[in-house]
């Protein structure tokens, strides 16, 4: 670990990766992050886990880009055929003035082309004001809406639901609040991995006695823990969710005080669960009726309970009826706004909520408020000094590329975003980012997509620059520039306003905290937050009610942000997976992320210690599956949908059930996203990542 006479500074920052959102140390010699360590944020309190720790040497790697690069006009057809240790024979370094010129003359040319649009893609990855200048670039630069990022891949579909129904789509409750409940409910995530340093909040929670209730289709690393581990048929979330609210009606163990004060409709959702009776859902849903009857009884009642809740709940077309069950479940038993209690999605990226938070949506402005309406635009009209901008909504990740499909979207700017990668029917998104005419690139690697680029913008990773991110718990927190980008690498904060120049707008930002000001301006959740006191103290929380506030943990607890005050029940039917397991395709596919690795892979690929840790892309299978395949640990296996096929090394793993097969998303020469389907959840307009139909084959090489 060193010697700390070895340092030369220290820097306090925040973890770029998951959105628990830990502060960190960073130990610096010469212009290098040498060590992290935990610092005492209020999320982490000085944990952290491997990611945090040892993930940090990819911003020191070789394949960073330095230098801005235009497609050569003798480059071979656009497609993933760029070797990153070997950019020129696709493109040539250039000058920023000449890069930008050329990023920007090809996206003006479009957009002064009537009906050759231009749409955007900006980063969870991203600081908040980076987030913010994105979507102003489009809204202000280009006149429109079509402007969206990662949030519509991860948790789009809960924030549909709690919009409606809360009236809010943040946390009630920071993960923290755990300490004070009795009973908690996790479905559909695996915070061991994916939420490691959260995930230790609630093993600490289950020793001192917590009842912790696990559902979800994979038997994840926090079954160990638990009370009850409810592995679900793959898909029936509602089902069982209804199952259990059923039994909270029958028994008349709800919480009338607080349904007659707090909330509306319930009779509406009352006569509807008379339809979902354990014993009837039981066959749906894989879990014994009187499981589900303890479960009810548990939760109903708890003194105060929490519910957590990841992508296993949002990634489906029913993603926003899950989450519509689990604030029902909350609301019927009154656990919203006390300590202890509250609905917490956990968010994945570093700053997913702050980008959300700060308008990358193409149906809100930031701090959610409509495009749709006319004070609203007119208010950022006015802190712009610009003038209106279209009233449509625009359009979402998923449709813009199959806007680009059809000839209605011609050109992009993509910040920190791979949708090369990360995109349902991935061949398909490779399709349409080859087609585009003009296609900008603003990233710290050359990622699959900026294979793709007409102009590649080489950006500062997290810990080269200022800027505030926003945490799962809704605590804004400041990230300092610890190290001098590589080259001629630039925060993307001024990439993005000497594009927004060039295109016209008449941005003089010269520090970045002159963008937070501006944010304030049109955003109430940052009353009492200034930069200054992120300076001093390193994080606030979200509402703060004075600026001695460090902000409210707990939200909502006498009202919610609706007409009304009320907070509503909205009845869920049990609609079925996209497309069925059959003959052809008889298992069940699902897709995530694991410890080791981020995302894409982007970064973590190129973290020396995280990747000597899992080297190899990977499936996981039951043992009995892969004695029936004929094939050992190890041994490899192609998998197949109606989209295509990868062979990938097989692990066995008695977590998956015999009729599924999980695999992770980072590994481009397995990539999971050739096989997902991008049916859509009809509100979130989030992908079905998690259930496709499969068939699993012995496979004899790559
Ligand atoms: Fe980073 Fe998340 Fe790990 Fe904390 S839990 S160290 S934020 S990856």
């Amino acid at each position: 670990r060193g010697d700390s006479r070895d340092i030369d500074a220290e820097v306090a920052s925040i973890c770029p990766f998951c959105g628990v959102g830990c502060q960190v140390s960073l130990k610096v010699k010469g212009d290098k992050v040498v060590r992290v360590d935990g610092i005492n944020g209020p999320a982490n309190e000085g944990r952290l886990c491997v990611k945090g720790r040892f993930g940090f040497d990819y911003i020191h790697h070789p394949h960073r880009l330095t230098r801005p690069l235009i497609r050569r006009d003798d480059a071979p057809p656009k497609g993933l055929n760029v070797d990153p240790g070997n950019l020129l024979t696709h493109f040539c370094e250039a000058t920023w003035d000449e890069a930008l010129d050329a990023a920007a003359g090809g996206l003006a040319r479009l957009r002064d082309d009537t009906g050759r649009r231009v749409a955007g893609f900006g980063s969870a990855k991203c600081s908040n004001e980076e987030a913010y200048l994105f979507q102003k670039l489009i809204r202000q630069g280009f006149g429109h809406n079509n402007v969206d990022h990662c949030t519509r891949l991860c948790h789009a579909s809960s924030v549909a639901a709690l919009m409606e129904n809360v009236g809010s789509g943040a946390v009630t409750a920071t993960f923290n609040q755990i300490e004070h409940a009795d009973v908690a409910i996790v479905i559909g995530a695996n915070p061991v991995e994916n939420h490691p340093v959260a995930a230790t909040y609630f093993k600490q929670f289950a020793k001192r006695g917590g009842k912790l209730i696990v559902m979800d289709p994979r038997g994840v690393g926090l079954r160990r823990f638990a009370t009850h581990m409810l592995q679900f048929k793959p898909g029936a979330d509602v089902s069982m969710l209804n199952a259990i609210m059923h039994v909270i009606v029958e028994e008349e163990l709800y919480d009338r005080q607080y349904i007659a004060a707090y909330t509306e409709n319930w009779e509406a959702e009352k006569a509807h669960l008379k339809a979902f009776s354990p014993e009837a859902m039981e066959p749906h849903c894989g879990i014994p009726a009187e499981t589900l009857r303890q479960v009810a009884r548990e939760f109903a009642g708890a003194r105060a309970a929490m519910i957590f809740w990841g992508m296993g709940v949002s990634q489906h077309i029913h993603g926003t009826d899950n989450s519509r069950c689990l604030i029902s479940l909350a609301l019927m038993c009154g656990q919203v706004g006390r300590p202890g209690t509250g609905l917490h999605p956990l968010r994945g990226q570093n700053n997913v909520q702050g980008a959300s938070d700060a308008g990358l949506i193409p149906m809100f402005l930031p701090d959610y408020q409509p495009v749709t309406d006319d004070g609203v635009r007119a208010a950022f009209s006015e802190i712009w000094a610009s003038g209106d901008f279209s009233a449509e909504k625009g359009l979402t990740v998923t449709e813009i590329l199959d806007a680009v499909h059809a000839g209605e979207v011609r050109g992009m700017y993509i910040l920190g975003e791979n949708p090369a990668m990360s995109d349902p029917d991935v061949e398909h998104a490779r399709d349409a980012l080859a087609r585009l005419e003009h296609l900008v690139v603003q990233d710290i690697f050359l990622t699959e997509t900026a294979n793709y680029a007409d102009v590649i913008l080489p950006a500062a990773a997290f810990y080269e620059k200022d800027g505030t991110v926003t945490n799962t718990n809704r605590q804004v927190q400041m990230g300092r520039a610890a190290v001098t980008p590589p080259g001629d690498a630039r925060p993307d904060w001024e990439i993005t306003m000497a594009l927004a120049r060039r295109l016209g707008l008449d941005w003089a930002y010269t520090d970045v905290s002159e963008v937070f000001a501006e944010m304030k301006r049109g955003m109430k959740s940052l009353d009492n937050i200034t930069w200054d006191r992120l300076e001093d103290e390193g994080a606030v929380t979200y509402p703060s009610l004075s600026p001695e506030d460090p902000g409210q943990a707990v939200v909502f607890g006498d009202g919610f942000p609706r007409a009304g005050g009320r907070a509503r029940f909205t009845p869920a039917d049990i609609v079925a997976p996209a497309e069925a397991p059959d003959a052809e395709f008889p298992m069940v596919l699902t897709t995530g992320r694991q410890l080791e690795h981020w995302h894409t892979g982007s970064m973590t690929r190129r973290a020396t210690v995280l990747d000597a840790v899992e080297p190899e892309a990977n499936c996981s299978l039951h043992p009995s599956t892969l004695r029936k395949l004929g094939v050992d640990p190890g041994g490899l296996v192609r998998l197949t949908t109606r989209r295509g096929s990868v062979t990938v090394m097989a692990r066995a793993d008695r977590a998956v059930s015999p009729d599924m097969v999980f695999l992770p998303f980072a590994y481009v020469e397995a990539a999971a996203n050739i096989l997902t389907n991008p049916a859509l959840d009809p509100y979130g307009k989030i992908p079905e990542f998690k259930y496709a139909a499969v068939r699993v084959e012995k496979a004899e090489t790559l």
